[in-house]
């Protein structure tokens, strides 16, 4: 990386007025988290599924709540116990100070599911959770019950040997049903997109309110197998961006013009970036 680069992205930090902060697997990966990837990663992070030689695409299809409710539930159980044991790295608390001592307006667009970002300090008005939450729990009936967030005693006890839940499995609180998370899965023709529109309208409230500020979008170790993240960010910067940094240790190419790659992981950028001269 040429030192020239990450001089530009410090100057765009300093200068931003407004920052979107695009973000997707890798800065989970940072604090820790496994990484889905492959199926060396998956199943490294999931050995029982690895005897049973299910992917990621077959275990993410909500279609193993009626099937087999045990095992989704050991699945996303896990996942569940994980997010919430697992410390947001540094980079979201300096994310954090810019927006709160440096009063920079921010907005968070992630794919991430784990709510890190609320866990951090940040408002749940100024996020948008495309793929939704495992924070949150809809109602596998759709019995009308809104999405519910999830309290803060929830542990779910798993079988590490084959990965099943054991009960009781969250249940909806109106009809008593099987809970699911409110995850948009593969083939998920029943995920409830409820919460995640209500946030795609604030967010884009948001970036029709800036007003010529100068906006720098900053996308955080986004991938290209599901490119929501990368678009929506390419997509800003082109309507209202001034500038666009991609950070990305495999994946920082951007052929928009003007913008800055950084060949590294999320933590260490954002850790560079804000570094005062
Ligand atoms: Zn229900």
């Amino acid at each position: 990386m040429k030192q020239k680069t990450l001089l530009a992205a410090k100057n765009a930090w300093q200068e931003a007025e407004a920052i979107l902060v695009g973000s997707g697997a890798g800065m989970g990966v940072d604090s820790g988290l496994p990484d889905f990837r492959g199926d060396s990663g998956f199943w490294k992070a999931y050995p029982p599924l690895k005897k049973l030689g299910v992917q990621f695409e077959e275990i993410a299809d909500p279609h193993w709540f009626k099937k087999n409710p045990a095992l989704a539930w050991g699945f996303y159980g896990h996942r569940f116990n994980l997010y919430r044991k697992t410390k947001p790295h540094e980079g979201f608390k300096i994310l954090l100070e810019k927006n709160c001592e440096e009063k920079i307006p921010m907005f968070i667009f992630t794919s991430n599911v784990d709510g890190h970002f609320q866990k951090t300090g940040f408002q749940e008005n100024q996020i948008m959770e495309c793929h939704g939450s495992l924070m949150h729990f809809q109602c596998i009936e759709e019995c009308g019950q809104p999405i519910w967030p999830i309290g803060p005693d929830l542990h779910l006890q798993i079988n590490t040997d084959n990965l099943l839940a054991k009960e009781p499995l969250p249940s909806c609180p109106q009809c008593g049903s099987l809970a699911r998370p409110n995850i948009l899965m593969f083939s998920d023709f029943a995920w409830n997109s409820t919460r995640t529109y209500a946030q795609r309208q604030r967010f884009e409230k948001w970036i029709d309110k800036l007003n010529n500020k100068k906006l720098l979008i900053i996308e955080l170790g986004a991938g290209t197998n599901i490119p929501t993240v990368r678009l929506t960010c390419e997509e800003v910067y082109q309507s209202t961006g001034n500038q666009f940094i991609r950070v990305n240790p495999r994946e920082s190419k951007c052929e928009l013009q003007n913008t800055l790659s950084l060949p590294m992981g999320a933590k260490d950028a954002i850790k560079v970036i804000s570094q005062k001269y």
